[in-house]
């Protein structure tokens, strides 16, 4: 029922996100109702068409699909009441801790989707609070800028029950690429930190090399397509270590350990050589000569799994 081309919405949160999810919902013909505790932001989506609901409690119960969109989970539990009062939106915020566990019972009857960002941890604590005041709720990571809100690239993924997905897929498709990650509550935050691990990582590597070859009078413009095209290569090789990593077997099809270790040391080298940070480096051959000592130099790569699994 609720699957329906032009179900309503509500969303609550109308900062950078909040604004760009609303007006994704509205071009999509979606009625939206919108609610902000700062009550001026919703006027541009009000104009574009929304609804601006008059207390928090209409807002959540104009929709069976309420997106919520805040800064962060306290302000998720400030703002829907952990203890189940309704906050005066005229109050001044209160910055200490919030506890999350009092009982509730004062029914939420709409499907939550909390795409505000936070850990696995606090999403998993956030359903269970869900749950508690009677609300379905789905986790969900936005993986994109706000510019980017309606259309393929805006990748957002959600976790939770399957059906709670399956119901509200065709709203949610409004907002850009939707996946459905499986039903523990805390997935959508984990993959959204993998991806951020991938980014940073890949960003990293690339900046070293940059610096390297700037020593040499090479601009970045003119590394950038080599080093493109190895990690487009490097990607190529995440699905036959993957299956490795799965099996636990890591058997030197490509390269042993220890051969990679040498060209580790000669990075280090030239690094310093060149007057380069080498800090990077140093880390990722740290954790090869690990490896290496506990007896997995003749494996492959994939083998530091073991490593980066320990606390
Ligand atoms: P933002 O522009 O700073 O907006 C924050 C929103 O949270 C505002 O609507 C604000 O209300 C509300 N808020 C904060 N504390 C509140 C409280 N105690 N009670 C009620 N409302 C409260 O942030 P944003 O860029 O929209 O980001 C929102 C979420 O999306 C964050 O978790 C962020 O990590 C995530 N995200 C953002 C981006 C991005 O590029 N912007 C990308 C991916 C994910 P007021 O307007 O009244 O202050």
């Amino acid at each position: 029922m609720n699957n329906t081309p032009h179900a309503p919405v509500t969303v609550i949160g109308l900062g950078l996100m909040g604004q760009a999810l609303a007006g994704a919902f509205l071009k999509a013909g979606h009625p939206t109702t919108v609610w902000n505790r700062t009550p001026a932001k919703a006027a541009p989506l009000v104009a574009a068409g929304a609804r601006s609901a008059p207390t928090l409690g209409d807002a959540l119960a104009a929709s069976p699909l309420t997106i919520v969109c805040l800064t962060d989970y306290d302000a998720v539990y400030e703002l829907l009441g952990a203890n189940g009062v309704e906050p005066d939106p005229t109050t001044p915020i209160d910055t200490t801790p919030i506890d999350t566990t009092p009982i509730d019972t004062t029914p939420i009857d709409t499907t939550l989707i909390n795409l505000t960002s936070g850990s696995a941890g606090q999403a998993r604590e956030a359903a269970e609070w869900a749950e508690r005041r009677g609300a379905r709720y789905l986790d969900g990571a936005i993986m994109a800028i706000p510019s980017g809100i309606g259309t393929a690239e805006a990748v957002i993924l959600h976790s939770g029950p399957e059906q709670v997905f399956a119901d509200h897929a065709s709203t949610l498709g409004a907002l850009g690429t939707i996946t459905h990650l499986g039903a523990d509550p805390g997935l959508a935050s984990l993959y959204d930190v993998a991806g951020l691990a991938m980014m940073w990582s890949v960003l990293n590597a690339w900046l070293q090399g940059t610096a390297l070859l700037a020593k040499a009078g090479v601009d970045a413009a003119t590394y950038a397509p080599f080093a493109r095209q190895i990690a487009a290569g490097v990607a190529d090789w995440l699905p036959g270590y993957a299956e490795q990593i799965d099996k636990g077997s890591f058997p030197a099809e490509v390269a042993a350990l220890e051969t990679d270790a040498r060209a580790m040391e000669h990075l280090i080298e030239e690094s310093e050589a060149m007057g380069v940070n080498a800090e990077l480096p140093r880390l990722i051959k740290a954790m090869a000569d690990r490896a290496i000592a506990a007896g997995h130099g003749g494996e492959q790569y994939p083998v530091l799994i073991e490593e980066f699994g320990k606390p």
